[in-house]
């Protein structure tokens, strides 16, 4: 997917696409200065969903740099940000898989962990791809084989 289409298709966003607009909330863009952007609210609005770097910092914002694991007793400020929904090849390149909240789906959203919880939560992350990567490929097998049977 282009950044273009990316920017049109994002749920959190209004954008049909057309220069002169508001790549966020589709307002036609007044000032002479802007080409992307309304205003710096849509600008940093829209760095802090798509962008690493800004929406790792609006995360510990947000969970005011504590864990968010339920009655976790780690130290203030022992936090790193994890992807609810891990990244599934998309990186920390820019994009809608940085989006700090997930979407009416309850898909994605970033959550903010200790160090402990993080290792455990990614550790069980990876545990679910190799899971779900084993049963793709028995499925796959299986087809293979009842290929093979029929002829
Ligand atoms: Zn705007
Ligand atoms: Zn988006
Ligand atoms: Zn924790």
């Amino acid at each position: 997917m282009t950044l273009v289409e990316e920017r049109i298709s994002c749920p959190l966003g209004a954008w049909t696409g057309e220069t002169g607009r508001c790549q966020l909330c589709n307002k036609l863009i007044e000032s002479t200065r802007r080409r992307t952007w309304c205003s710096d609210k849509c600008a940093r609005d829209w760095q802090r969903n798509h962008i690493w770097r800004f929406a790792r910092s609006a995360a510990k914002r947000r969970a005011k740099y504590r864990c968010q694991q339920l009655n976790c007793q780690a130290e203030r400020r022992d936090c790193e940000v994890n992807h609810i929904f891990a990244r599934d090849g998309a990186g920390y390149g820019p994009g809608c898989h940085h989006h700090l909240s997930p979407d009416k789906n309850g898909v994605g959203g970033l959550e903010v962990l200790c160090r402990a919880h993080h290792a455990k939560v990614t550790a069980s992350q990876a545990t679910a791809r190799a899971q779900a990567r084993r049963v793709a490929r028995e499925i796959i097998e299986t087809k293979k084989k009842t290929k093979k049977l029929k002829k």
